[in-house]
Order: C-alpha cells, then sequence, then structure tokens
C-alpha cells in the first residue's frame, strides 16, 4: 500500500536534518512490511525555499494542497522578518484549525536528565492551539485601542483600569476546550492509559481557565462515561474498574507534580498557554527540546513537526540532531497506522544512545559519548534498522 505524505523542508537545519531523516523513515517502513508498505513523499513549498521559488512564503499551491490533505511533516520554520505573518507555524494553525498540539514527553535512556527519576516522565501534552491569549487580540498601552477599551470596561462594567494600561483578551470557547478535551480522551482510551487530567487556572481566571475544568469534566461525564470516572469518585471510595480517572490541577501546581509525582501523571489536557509552558518545562525534565516530537491536528489535517526552531548557527554545518524530526515521523507512522515502522525508527535511536553515538548536542548529555555528524547519525540508523 502506498501512503502519501507532504513534507516541508523548513528553514535553517532544516535541510540537514530531513537529509538524514528520509533516507531511515523509508528504511524503517520497508524493514517493517517487507517492501509491501511505502511512503510516497511530495514536497511542499513553505518558509524562505518558497520565497526564493514564488516570492511568497506560504504560497497559495501549499496552502491550497494542505486544504484536501489528511497528513503532512515539517522541519522548523523561520519566521520572517518584514512581513505581515507573525510565525508560519502559527499561520498554518490558524489557516487549518489545527487546535490541537499534541506531544509526547518520554525520558529516552543514557540521556543525563534534569530530574532523578527521568523514567516515570511519560507523559502526553494535548495543549489547545486556537485560543486563549494566543488569539492576538492585544492593545499596546496609550494606543487609542487600548485607552477605548479601558474607558468602555470602566464604564460598563464598572471597572478601574488606569487609563494608560495595555490590555490582552483571551477568549475561550466550551466547543473549543470540549473538543480539545475530547481528543485527549479518545487518546487515552485508544492507548489504554490511566488517566487524563485538565491543566486550569480556574482558581484566579474562573471564567475561561474554570470553564474549561468545568467543560472537561462535562465532556467526560456526557460522552465517556462507561470509560471515565472522576479523582472525586475514587477518593470518595468508588471503584475504578479500570476506567480511566480524570483529574485536575491548577497549573502552578502541576509544575509541582510533574517534578516530584511524574508517574502519576499520563495524558495532560490544557488551555494554550499552560500548555506551551508545560510542554517545553516537561521536554526539558527529559533532557531537552532536541528529542521532543509533536503534532498539531484538525480533525481531518495532522502536521507533524519538528518541535525545535531553525537554529540558524548550526544551518548547513551537517552537525544538527535529527531525532525531534525522526521521532514525530514515528508518531506520523502510527498515525497512519505503520506501527512496526514507528517502533523500528524509536529503537534504532535508542540503540545508537546505548552505543553513545549521537550528534554533538546529545553528546554533550551523555556520558563519554562520540559525537557524530548528523548525516553519519542518519547512516548508523539505517545500519540499526538493516540489523533489526
Ligand atoms: P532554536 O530551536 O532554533 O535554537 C535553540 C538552541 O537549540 C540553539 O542553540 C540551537 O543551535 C539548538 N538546536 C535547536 N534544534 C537543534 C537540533 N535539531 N540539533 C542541534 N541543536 C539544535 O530556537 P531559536 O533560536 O529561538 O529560533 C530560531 C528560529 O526558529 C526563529 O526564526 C524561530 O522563529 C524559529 N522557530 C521555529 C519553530 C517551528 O517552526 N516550529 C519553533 C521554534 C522556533
Amino acid at each position: 500500500m502506498k501512503h502519501k505524505i507532504y513534507w516541508i523542508e523548513g528553514d535553517g537545519i532544516g535541510a540537514d536534518i530531513w537529509k538524514a531523516a528520509m533516507p531511515v523513515i523509508n528504511a524503517a517502513v520497508k524493514k517493517a512490511y517487507d517492501g509491501k508498505e511505502e511512503i510516497v513523499w511530495q514536497e511542499l513549498l513553505a518558509g524562505e525555499k518558497a520565497f526564493a521559488q514564488t516570492g511568497k512564503h506560504l504560497p497559495k499551491e501549499t496552502l491550497e494542497t494542505l486544504k484536501t490533505a489528511e497528513v503532512a511533516i515539517k522541519g522548523p520554520l523561520a519566521t520572517p522578518v518584514g512581513t505581515g505573518i507573525r510565525s508560519l507555524t502559527v499561520a498554518m494553525r490558524q489557516a487549518f484549525d489545527l487546535y490541537a498540539c499534541i506531544r509526547p514527553v518520554k525520558w529516552y535512556k543514557g540521556i543525563i536528565a534534569a530530574v532523578r527519576r527521568p523514567e516515570n516522565v511519560n507523559m502526553t501534552i494535548f495543549r489547545e492551539n486556537t485560543e486563549d491569549v494566543y488569539s492576538g487580540i492585544e492593545f499596546a498601552a496609550n494606543t487609542e485601542e487600548a485607552k477605548k477599551l479601558v474607558k468602555f470596561l470602566n464604564e460598563n462594567f464598572n471597572k478601574n483600569l488606569k487609563a494608560e494600561c495595555a490590555v490582552g483578551i483571551k477568549p475561550m470557547t466550551e466547543f473549543g476546550c470540549k473538543r480539545l478535551v475530547r481528543r485527549a480522551i479518545q487518546y487515552a482510551v485508544k492507548n489504554n492509559l490511566p488517566s487524563v487530567t485538565l491543566v486550569h487556572k480556574g482558581n484566579i481566571m474562573k471564567f475561561t481557565e474554570g470553564a474549561f475544568q468545568k467543560w472537561g469534566y462535562e465532556v467526560a461525564a456526557q460522552e465517556f462515561p462507561g470509560q471515565t470516572i472522576t479523582e472525586q469518585e475514587v477518593r470518595g471510595g468508588a471503584d475504578p474498574q479500570g476506567k480511566i480517572i480524570i483529574k485536575d490541577r491548577i497549573a502552578d501546581a502541576m509544575f509541582q507534580e510533574a517534578l516530584l509525582r511524574p508517574e502519576e501523571y499520563s495524558v495532560i489536557a490544557t488551555t494554550n498557554l499552560n500548555g506551551d509552558y508545560l510542554s517545553d518545562a516537561l521536554a526539558a525534565q527529559v533532557g531537552g527540546l532536541g528529542m521532543a516530537p509533536g503534532v498539531n491536528m484538525s480533525d481531518r489535517l495532522a502536521i507533524f513537526e519538528a518541535t525545535h526552531g531553525t537554529a540558524p548557527t548550526a544551518a548547513g554545518k551537517d552537525i544538527a540532531n535529527p531525532c525531534s524530526l525522526l521521532l514525530s515521523a514515528a508518531m506520523m507512522l502510527e498515525h497512519i497506522g505503520l506501527e512496526k515502522a514507528a517502533c523500528a525508527v524509536q529503537t534504532a535511536i535508542q540503540n545508537c544512545i546505548d552505543k553513545k553515538t549521537v550528534t554533538q548536542d546529545l553528546a554533550k548529555e551523555i556520558e563519554n559519548a562520540k559525537a557524530v555528524s548528523c548525516s553519519g547519525f542518519g547512516k548508523l540508523l539505517l545500519q540499526e534498522i538493516d540489523s533489526m
């Protein structure tokens, strides 16, 4: 069977990591399925490469193709300077309503981590991607817009804001929060995971973050009554009977919990800003962003991505680490039903770490490791896959 995958090279180290990663992904699929499954790659232009060829960072053809596509994978994209687009990655999330940012975080044995028991960290974060303070409604202090809004709030809602305030808006909807939590619970059900934790700051922001918590529990109760039970019910003596436990934690407490009791958390569902902080903090806990995979999804389209940036100082030097892209590709392979190939990619990476031959950034994190180039690392991964 052929699987059509759209790929975006990305800027900076994008070309280096793809050169190493694509043969590894192809080899894993070939090895795992004896040549019966195959990926058919089709490149889409975005970023500097697109600008050089079409004069646009996000050409119409790329947008049109993604309108009907189901799976794509991208390298990092630089934020262009001097154009109206704040970030191409954010522009794509908005254009295609990629409302769920999903980041699995786990430790790879051998990597020096910031915590004593990194093996206990195995969480998947579902971050809402389209709402919250990221919706871009912000007015600088002392502008006409800010003054107008402050005046409106003071006069109509009996507030006492200072006239010189900068103001931002935090819109959150029941629809937006519920579809994110629904997706997180579906993931827990599919992967037989023990809990889903709703992370929010509802003690302070009662009608936005607090509503996220309320709507989250509602989704669980109304749509997954046979598969979920609340932590409160369990504390009250109810037998969980193997059901998924729905918990909630205030965001600041969750940062502590993630450090002190990571084994108690599995799937995390959270709002946009909390999720942004939490995914980087958790990735750092187990050895850094270099190994962190991710995907942004709507109900139709999934765009997998290397979660790091373009690392401009490493670009073109054949020294970058392709693991984030490869682990995102492994997520993608699972998503399209090629789990055995995903497993081959992950095992090959773990084997190279075990043998202490890794790219320079990882070599610094592993005792007595030998640094190899990006392409050299790719070749070692190919050898690992070949010998499976
Ligand atoms: P960055 O991730 O590019 O770099 C941070 C540090 O990590 C640098 O020291 C870099 O050399 C290193 N690094 C990152 N990825 C690496 C890899 N695969 N192998 C080895 N070392 C790696 O972050 P930044 O410097 O803040 O951003 C640079 C550019 O990337 C900016 O234009 C930014 O907008 C963009 N960016 C894009 C994305 C995305 O497309 N998803 C994400 C973050 C940043």
